[in-house]
């Protein structure tokens, strides 16, 4: 869950159009017409991204006269199907997928039972990857191809679609690498080595 304070805002006159708010937004709250962006304060998570990239310095952040509670509860969704995804995944649901915003995986697999279809679905419904945006990524992938989503990144938006872990490592790198122990690491998460790769082309 995250409680966003604030959402981005700009000057309309001094845009460039050059998209760059938009491709850098991790909860697609922003698209662009007639080379102008337009900013959903629905989806926007707060994050600053678009701030930190615009190259004409005309992008703000400003304060909600209400604060936007980002969540999906445990009530809204088949436990059930959370459970069954997280266990294909190989994820507990307890974990801290994202640890800025201290999401667990039970809320990320909840939100992906309740339709989210994407990477930038699964943010706008959990606040996911409003911090640092870096180590939640590979494990909500994990979870969305374990769901069988659609795993084409959008357009020059900048994650891979691979859910790199020490599951999706063939044997020959693990005996390639020695130094890197990860056939033991690999044993201590997996002792009974039930997960793998979801998809072949990732190891
Ligand atoms: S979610 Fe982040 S990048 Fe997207 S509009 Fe809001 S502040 Fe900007
Ligand atoms: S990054 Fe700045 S200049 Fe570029 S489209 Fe967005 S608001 Fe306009």
């Amino acid at each position: 869950m995250a409680t966003v304070k604030f959402v981005a805002d700009y000057e309309v006159e001094p845009c460039i159009g050059c998209k760059l708010c938009d491709i850098v937004c991790p909860s697609g709250a922003i698209r662009m017409e007639a080379r102008k962006p337009i900013i959903d304060d629905a989806l926007c998570i707060g994050c600053g991204r678009c701030v930190d990239r615009c190259p004409e310095d005309i992008m703000w952040m400003k304060e909600r006269e209400v604060p936007l509670a980002v969540t999906v509860l445990p009530e809204e969704v088949d436990q059930a199907a959370v459970a069954a995804l997280l266990e294909k995944a190989g994820i507990e649901a307890s974990v801290s997928i994202c640890v800025c915003t201290l999401t667990p995986g039970s809320e990320i697999a909840g939100a992906i039972v309740k339709g989210a279809k994407n990477l930038e679905e699964v943010c706008a419904m959990t606040g996911m990857r409003s911090g640092c945006g870096i180590y939640c990524v590979a494990p909500a992938l994990r979870l969305l191809e374990a769901a069988g989503c659609d795993m084409t990144p959008p357009g020059q938006h900048r994650w891979y679609p691979s859910t790199l872990s020490l599951y999706d490592l063939s044997d020959e790198v693990c005996a390639k690498y020695p130094d890197a122990f990860i056939a033991e690491d690999r044993a201590l998460f997996d002792p009974d080595q039930k997960y793998g790769p979801l998809h072949k082309e990732n190891v």
